[in-house]
């Protein structure tokens, strides 16, 4: 009975690295150091690409002397996940809590038409099939999303997102969640949990402890195929999906 509550909680147990901001311009310095570690410890991270970035604060981070998109090409062919985040990273709308998470704030897509969403997720989309790849999974800029961003990214055939609350990733409108909850390292004992990792923020020793994190626990570092897989809406699933909304919106924890 222990033991079958012991394997069923290591095998519903696992971190999914996501590394947001993904762009031609961002801290490569850091990029470099992570790739590093990353190889070393043979993990598998998701990479949050930008199609199209335009955002006036990313735009202010160095390039590096490469072609960006040959590089994603390299990312991806190790088998790290290539995930589209947003079109053009442009906050032009703010939305207060009428997005999809009822979490507010500022979008690139909230608040937008249908049509006009529909039109920024085939131009990213676009820029990808040019370079030669293939997009399954979408996260917004922000978290900020609404009904017509799921409809748009259905039409376009993106039926998966990491985002959203609780601690199993589970399917809803159509659409496969696999959650992201906080932005420091909290770590549960149980669930399927996404770090959000913005390299271009980190800040003195924020490496140095996100090394030590991946050194710690690179066993429980998992790979995305494995995170999709733990699609779950069982009683608990949801359950958690309606704890971790509370706590959410009363302070998205950073
Ligand atoms: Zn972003």
């Amino acid at each position: 009975m222990i033991n079958n509550i012991k394997n069923y909680i290591s095998g519903n147990t696992g971190f999914l690295i996501r590394l947001d901001d993904i762009a031609e311009n961002m801290n490569w310095d850091l990029m470099d150091k992570t790739t590093e570690l990353f190889d070393k410890f043979k993990i598998k991270p998701v990479l949050g690409i930008i199609p199209n970035n335009n955002d006036p604060e990313l735009l202010l981070y160095p390039k590096k002397n490469i072609n960006f998109w040959e590089q994603v090409r390299t990312w991806k062919k190790k088998g790290w996940e290539i995930a589209m985040h947003g079109n053009n990273h442009i906050y032009d709308k703010f939305c207060s809590k009428t997005d999809y998470l009822g979490l507010g704030g500022n979008s690139e897509f909230c608040s937008h038409t249908y049509e006009k969403q529909l039109e920024k997720i085939k131009s990213g989309l676009y820029k990808f099939k040019s370079e030669d790849l293939d997009i399954r999974v979408f996260f917004a800029p922000n978290h900020t999303f609404d009904d017509n961003t799921l409809v748009a990214l259905k039409e376009c055939g993106i039926t998966e997102i990491i985002d959203g609350y609780g601690l199993m990733p589970y399917e809803e409108n159509g659409i496969k969640f696999i959650p992201q909850l906080f932005y420091k390292m909290i770590v549960f004992p149980f669930g399927i949990q996404t770090f959000q990792i913005h390299l271009n923020y980190f800040k003195h020793d924020d490496f140095d402890n996100f090394k030590k994190f991946i050194e710690l626990n690179s066993q429980k570092i998992i790979t995305y195929d494995q995170a999709i897989s733990k699609i779950n809406n069982n009683f608990l699933s949801k359950m958690s999906r309606i704890i971790t909304k509370k706590i959410l919106q009363i302070k998205r924890l950073n």
